[in-house]
């Protein structure tokens, strides 16, 4: 059995464990393999072991990877997870499924302007800033139901909920307070009067790590962005 194969085994059997430690159905939760500086061959050995949805980081090297794999195109989701520049928002726009960081109006914008209108709506994640005092990314919280009311009025973009990347820490307690905290924040939306809901739709708590999704889990999320634990150390150039 390859290494990514058995890793992706064993990833499954602790989202299977989380899930059943906290009585929801292991089915809710979806695993995002986060593939950022993998090459395309170890995409497809994940793919065939299964996997079906891919992150990526930096716009280049994925669109790239997408172009390798296009024969498994109709196959794949593909999340748009990183940082995103407003001059590299075409490539996302016609060549991903997901993004999970939008971080304020005028990407949305700029996303929904540059969606073709072949291939569906993009799905997209607000990214909140809850607990990250050093890089400040993301929404603050307090921000977060106007633009979703932006974003709801845009018909190239659907809006599925909310990501978040918390300060990291090897304290249990405090990874699960800030993920309590975006499950919260989600709570609010689906139930704000001053959000019209048949426009949105809100099924998306994209939250958790390799090294937190027990933590993620207990606290309601429904995708998992799982790096290192499949694919193993990254290394940087
Ligand atoms: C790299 C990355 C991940 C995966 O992190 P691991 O710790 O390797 O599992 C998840 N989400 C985002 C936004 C990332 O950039």
């Amino acid at each position: 059995m390859s290494f990514i194969k058995a890793n992706l085994d064993s990833i499954k059997k602790r989202i299977t464990q989380a899930a059943e430690a906290c009585g929801r159905s292991p089915e809710d939760i979806e695993l995002l393999a986060v593939s950022k500086t993998f090459p395309a061959e170890d995409v497809r050995s994940c793919f065939d072991s299964g996997q079906r949805a891919f992150g990526e980081n930096y716009v280049q090297e994925g669109v790239s990877k997408i172009e390798s794999l296009k024969d498994l195109r109709s196959q794949i989701q593909w999340h748009f997870i990183g940082p995103l520049q407003s001059n590299k928002s075409r490539d996302v726009a016609e060549n991903f499924d997901w993004v999970h960081s939008i971080d304020r109006l005028k990407i949305a914008q700029r996303l929904n302007d540059q969606r073709p209108s072949n291939v569906g709506r993009l799905n997209v994640c607000i990214q909140v800033n809850i607990s990250d005092e050093t890089t400040k990314s993301g929404v603050q919280p307090d921000d977060v139901i106007e633009l979703c009311n932006n974003i709801s009025n845009m018909p190239n973009l659907l809006l599925r909920g909310l990501m978040s990347i918390p300060e990291p820490t090897d304290d249990v307690a405090q990874q699960r307070n800030a993920h309590r905290q975006l499950y919260k924040l989600l709570e609010l939306l689906k139930s704000s009067k001053e959000l019209d809901q048949s426009k949105m739709q809100l099924d998306t708590l994209s939250m958790g790590m390799s090294s937190d999704i027990e933590a993620a889990i207990a606290e309601g999320s429904t995708m998992v962005r799982v790096g290192t634990a499949i694919f193993g150390k990254r290394t940087y150039l």
